[in-house]
């Protein structure tokens, strides 16, 4: 079997489904097809448990997209038209620290100054600093990620043009735990900071993550952590609405094994079962850039693209594990008063949290300083479960070959280290006991590469996001527009710029080029009103 269109989309996770939105808007036939029998990829929401309880068996906060101009303007009537509407929980967050005290960051800056100041004035006072400088350059930042590399200044120049140049060039490179160490004093504090700084994976004393450390309280202190209303799923929901409206179509249960190329040039892609999709104008992958050098001959990559595909960094694996409860957590605030948050977990002492960010390269789980993330958006959203149920999802990063000593092999280790994370839960709960809990699932990163072959080795952000795999390095120098060393060609997802988590940056900044290179504007198509 043959198909033919102007744009063949290999992959439909969020990104790779923005890019052919903007594409059908434009006037073009576009066809995505993915592996599994959804799309969205990591924006799934699905009733893996017990019926009536729908899970967000990958992300749950999209808090990052609501700067990209697909939600910001709603370029792709997403919002306005197709049904996707988010809510902000508040509380943000609460974290309990190893010595039994605890935190809440809410919404209103007060509050959460009024937190901080129990553990130390000064703090209060830095934190307060921290907002107003992040302000200060977020839009530098912003417009950053939601620029194609070379379409604009470098990072660094940027940041240069900018009055507070100096001091932000300077963080830029540091890592996240050298800004946070030096701006608070208090141990508490920093547990804290920590805590939300490690929310994306990238180990907190790599060069390059300083950002983190205000980008993450940032953006949460602005609109909590963004919760789409009826699940992660509510965003491809949207996003295939609008491709479908535009004109494009959808190919699921299609897994792409090669790439057709003629007389060096891209001209299509070859699925499983041997169908053929071919492009008249050109191909799209979001497949991981590791396999994707595998589906096509090595001399048409050549030597430079594949030596920098192989020294891409695969970045840190994740955890999860999945409960359908008949409770919510509820935590103790500072204030003795019985609290629950959509977002929440144990902060353990920096010093943990960094051993465990350097255990986990070593296949080897520094205990005192795992990394969970409570998730429960049931708290806000009760279209997801039935009547007075929660669905729970515990998030945590562990290496993708099992440890010894969880005996080697993820199949029984998972259920382990499962149980040792909901043991942490209950330590923090108080109102919880294994009674609540009607059904239970765990993902190990094998489980994770498994269920998704662009969360490869069961990495959720694309690779590392540190100095060399970011901005014009990802995801190798030279490549980091979109356009591959095959002509016809274009990468998007999470391996591109500006990299991993529901961002849609990488989706609309491959659409941009991709426009551009057909002598058109991303811009003036979406004021026109695209094609039609
Ligand atoms: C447990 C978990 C929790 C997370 N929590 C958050 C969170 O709260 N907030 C956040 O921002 N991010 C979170 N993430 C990360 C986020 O889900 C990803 O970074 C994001 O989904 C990447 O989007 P993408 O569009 O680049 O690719 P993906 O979402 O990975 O989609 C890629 C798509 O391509 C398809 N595909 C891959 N290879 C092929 C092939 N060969 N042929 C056909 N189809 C193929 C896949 O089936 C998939 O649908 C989480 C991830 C996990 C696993």
């Amino acid at each position: 079997m043959t198909v033919t269109a102007d744009f063949v989309v290999a992959g439909g996770g969020h990104n790779s489904l923005i890019t052919a939105a903007y594409l059908a808007r434009a006037g073009y036939d576009v066809v995505v097809l993915d592996a599994r029998s959804e799309v969205g990829g990591g924006a799934a929401t699905e009733e893996i448990l017990t019926p009536g309880f729908l899970f967000d068996t990958c992300s749950t906060g999209h808090t990052l997209i609501q700067v990209n101009p697909v939600i910001s303007k709603d370029e792709l009537r997403l919002v306005g038209e197709f049904g996707l509407s988010y809510v902000e929980p508040d509380p943000v967050g609460h974290v309990v620290f190893p010595d039994g005290e605890s935190f809440t960051m809410w919404l209103d800056v007060e509050r959460t100054v009024e937190e901080i100041s129990r553990f130390s004035a000064s703090d209060a006072v830095a934190y307060r600093n921290m907002l107003e400088e992040f302000d200060q350059v977020k839009g530098v930042y912003s417009s950053y990620r939601f620029t194609p590399i070379g379409y604009g200044p470098s990072l660094d120049d940027a940041l240069s043009a900018h009055p507070a140049g100096t001091v932000w060039r300077r963080r830029n490179v540091m890592s996240a735990w050298e800004v946070i160490r030096r701006e608070f004093e208090s141990r508490h504090v920093q547990a804290f900071m920590t805590w939300m700084a490690f929310q994306t994976a990238q180990p907190l004393d790599s060069p390059g993550s300083g950002y983190l450390a205000y980008s993450l309280v940032g953006g949460r202190q602005s609109r909590s952590w963004s919760v789409p209303v009826g699940g992660s799923a509510s965003l491809p929901r949207a996003l295939t609405a609008a491709l479908e409206a535009f004109g494009g179509s959808i190919v699921t249960d299609t897994l792409v094994t090669a790439l057709i190329t003629e007389g060096g040039r891209c001209v299509g892609v070859e699925a499983e079962e041997g169908e053929q999709y071919r492009a008249r104008v050109g191909v799209v992958s979001s497949i991981h850039v590791k396999t994707l050098v595998d589906m096509a001959p090595s001399e048409l990559w050549g030597d430079d693209f594949l030596y920098g595909v192989d020294t891409y960094d695969e970045g840190l694996s994740s955890f999860a594990s999945y409960y359908a409860m008949t409770e919510a957590p509820r935590f103790i605030s500072s204030r003795g008063e019985s609290v629950a948050a959509v977002s929440a977990g144990p902060a353990p002492w920096p010093e943990d949290v960094l051993e465990f960010g350097r255990g986990l390269r070593e296949r080897r789980l520094h205990r005192p300083g795992t990394f969970l993330l409570f998730a429960t958006p049931t708290l806000v959203d009760e279209t997801r479960a039935p009547e007075g149920g929660h669905t729970l999802k515990i998030l945590s990063l562990a290496p993708y070959e099992c440890p010894d000593d969880l005996g080697g092999d993820w199949a029984t280790g998972k259920d382990v280290l499962a149980a040792e994370h909901f043991g942490a839960l209950l330590d923090c709960a108080p109102n919880l006991s294994e009674d609540h809990v009607l059904a239970r699932n765990a993902k190990s990163p094998v489980d994770i590469e498994a269920g998704n072959p662009h969360m490869w080795r069961g990495t959720i952000h694309g690779g590392d996001r540190g100095l060399a795999y970011g901005g014009p390095q990802r995801p190798v120098p030279g490549w980091a527009s979109h356009r591959m060393p095959i002509e016809g060609l274009y990468q998007t997802g999470a391996t591109t710029h500006p990299g991993g988590s529901i961002t849609g940056g990488p989706g609309r900044n491959a659409a941009i080029v991709i426009l551009d290179d057909l002598g058109m504007s991303l811009d003036s198509m979406v004021a026109k009103g695209g094609s039609e």
